[in-house]
């Protein structure tokens, strides 16, 4: 498919292991995407994919932004001072040259899986805190699909993934979106992008009804695919929240994705990356009904009809790179090398001392190892 060559930032690109920086790499230079920002997960296996996104970013410096995730052993051994934790932690990532955080805390399976509590609790409230007031970018997954928690609608690859979170012992979506509201309204100056648009892409009075609210609130286009599906029912009346919130939203595609969660070991895939920069762009800038060229991971079949809503390039120059440059800034951090060594040390010795309470946990230190590697010959 071809696309005009807009200046592109993809503001949610997961990277889940340093050998993949070159294919990487190229697959954005062959999509002409100029930017990237990579949004760093817990892992169940080798703790924090923070190394990893470092030593991308250490890499490509001017290119990569960062999203640090948290370090979520606090949750495990420290619960309820975990949210100080945090909060400091936010500080250190920031010091590193992290240019925001990401969130998955609040995908129903993570919160399933971890003992992760209420958002507008006291423990999280120091953290929530923290963020505001130094205006930290946050990249925050809340929810999934609404049809995940409905057992007659569940679409059945969702289901294949464990995705089912109807069967009473997940965390109820609205329950997670009244937490999410409540820590905004403490704190309505909040630097935030919901990532998969909030999941609201089926109930779009009611995510104006937060924009209007929350004026530091985004939404990115990451699929969630569903979003597309839904975004098609009523092409003009999305075309119409989309000129009306064009500052509000931001690209992503969620390159990554199917490395990060799948473990199919063949990496990051271009056929799969450059059917998730089609189903994107496709919908904001052709006008009508499209088809992908390329086949995507979790895409509804190729069966699955998409629709454009054709929107004028002002508005898409700021959902390509504008908002978000605002959002995270014109150019990424820079990092400071001495701060990565240290913080490799200290996740090295958590890594060390958790394993014994994360089964699943590899104890595989290899990235930090690379890491450690890279940076302590570029000082
Ligand atoms: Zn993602």
């Amino acid at each position: 498919m071809h696309f005009k060559p807009f200046k592109i930032i993809d503001s949610h690109i997961h990277f889940p292991h340093y050998a993949f920086a070159e294919p990487l790499v190229s697959i954005l230079a062959e999509a002409g995407v100029e930017k990237l920002a990579v949004v760093c997960t817990p892992d169940e296996k080798r703790f924090s994919l923070l190394p990893d996104a470092l030593y991308l970013k250490g890499c490509y410096p001017g290119r990569v932004y960062l999203f640090g995730g948290l370090d979520i052993s606090p949750l495990l051994m420290t619960l309820d001072n975990a949210g100080e934790t945090f909060a400091r932690y936010v500080d250190v990532l920031a010091g590193l040259g992290a240019d925001g955080i990401k969130m998955l805390e609040g995908k129903a399976e993570m919160r399933k899986r971890l003992p992760i509590p209420d958002f507008d609790g006291p423990v999280y409230a120091p953290y929530w805190e923290k963020l505001a007031e130094r205006q930290m970018p946050l990249i925050f997954h809340v929810n999934d699909p609404e049809e995940f928690w409905d057992e007659k609608k569940i679409p059945s690859w969702a289901r294949e993934m464990g995705w089912y979170y109807g069967d009473g012992t997940y965390i109820d979506n609205e329950a997670q979106y009244r937490q999410v509201l409540n820590v905004l309204d403490r704190h309505p100056d909040l630097k935030v992008i919901f990532a998969h648009f909030f999941f609201l892409s089926a109930q779009l009075e009611r995510l104006a009804d937060y924009l209007d609210r929350y004026p530091n609130m985004h939404v990115d286009l990451t699929p969630g695919i569903e979003m597309y599906f839904n975004f098609a029912v009523h092409p003009q009346k999305t075309r119409d929240f989309f000129i009306k919130y064009q500052d509000r939203i931001v690209y992503g595609t969620d390159i990554g994705a199917q490395a990060l969660l799948a473990d199919t070991g063949v990496g990051i895939e271009a056929e799969e990356s450059l059917a998730r920069i089609e189903v994107v762009r496709g919908f904001l800038e052709k006008e009508g009904p499209f088809q992908l060229t390329h086949e995507g991971f979790l895409f509804g079949g190729p069966q699955a009809r998409f629709l454009g809503i054709h929107l004028p390039d002002q508005v898409l120059e700021k959902i390509y790179h504008q908002n978000f440059e605002r959002f995270a800034g014109a150019v990424p951090k820079l990092l400071d090398n001495a701060a990565i060594l240290e913080e490799c040390q200290r996740l090295e010795a958590v890594i060390n001392t958790i394993g014994a309470v994360m089964p699943g946990m590899t104890g595989d230190t290899s990235s930090i190892t690379k890491v450690r590697d890279f940076f302590s010959h570029s000082i």
